[in-house]
């Protein structure tokens, strides 16, 4: 479990990006952060993984302070998917996905295997992929290659920062597809960031309605739909 206590976010220049956040992601949610552009999704997550501190209040995972974590280990469990496709370009896909699993020194034969596994599930013939340049794939199937990596060595969170955002309206669709499914196999906790109704609807178990820096709402999307 995810817990924000009253975190609020100013930056040096003195914007407040977010304020006083309180609220619980369960584990196995799909929580999706949703709101206009500037009003603190992105900071949210960032701040989860520590990539920004915070200002004041506490995120706890598990039942421990963030801050309490050793870097690497946080870092290692919370699995990351950018808005931009992120792949090493003079790297292949298997050395892509095999970074985070390489780094937690697990044997060849399991790296190989899980990488097969991975490329499978988002519909990319291991064979065919594994020893391609990610130049050498098209947006949409990079973008698959992007969310795999982040499941690869087995993370407890994933955070995804408007992940879909640069596909065209077929990929994206097939992704959120796939993306559901996966979630429904796999039960990992979630952080969604994104700005489209559609895909909150869509995707979240939950959605949590931003505005301004503070939660203006949060529930499943029948209750979202319900009480727009
Ligand atoms: P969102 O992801 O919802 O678009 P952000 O979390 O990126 O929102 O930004 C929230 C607010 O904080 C915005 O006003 C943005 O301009 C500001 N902001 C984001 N990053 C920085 C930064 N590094 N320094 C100063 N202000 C920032
Ligand atoms: P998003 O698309 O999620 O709203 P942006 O593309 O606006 O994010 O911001 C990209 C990066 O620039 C983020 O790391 C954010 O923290 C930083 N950033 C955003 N707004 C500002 C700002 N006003 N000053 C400095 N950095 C900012």
């Amino acid at each position: 479990m995810i817990e924000f206590d009253h975190v609020t976010k100013k930056y040096s220049d003195g914007t407040t990006a977010v304020n006083s956040l309180t609220m619980k992601i369960k584990e196995g949610e799909f929580l999706v952060l949703i709101g206009p552009s500037g009003c603190g999704k992105t900071t949210t997550l960032k701040m989860i993984n520590r990539l920004i501190g915070l200002t004041e209040g506490t995120i706890s995972i598990n039942g421990k302070k963030i801050s309490d974590y050793n870097i690497h280990e946080l870092r290692w469990n919370i699995g990351y998917v950018l808005q931009q496709i992120a792949l090493f370009p003079h790297m292949t896909i298997e050395e892509n996905i095999s970074i985070v699993p390489e780094l937690k020194k697990w044997k060849r034969y399991k790296v190989e295997k899980r990488v097969s596994e991975l490329l499978e599930m988002v519909g990319l013939e291991p064979d065919k992929y594994r020893s391609r340049k990610p130049g050498e794939l098209s947006g949409g199937q990079q973008q698959r290659v992007g969310v795999v990596r982040a499941l690869a060595a087995d993370p407890e969170i994933i955070l995804m920062d408007e992940p879909f955002s640069a596909l065209d309206p077929i990929s994206r669709e097939k992704l959120q597809g796939d993306l559901a499914d996966l979630q429904k196999r796999i039960k990992k906790t979630i952080v969604f960031v994104t700005h489209d109704m559609q895909e909150a609807l869509k995707l979240g178990s939950r959605i949590c309605i931003m505005n301004e820096g503070e939660m203006v709402q949060l529930g499943t999307p029948e209750e979202i739909i319900q009480n727009p």
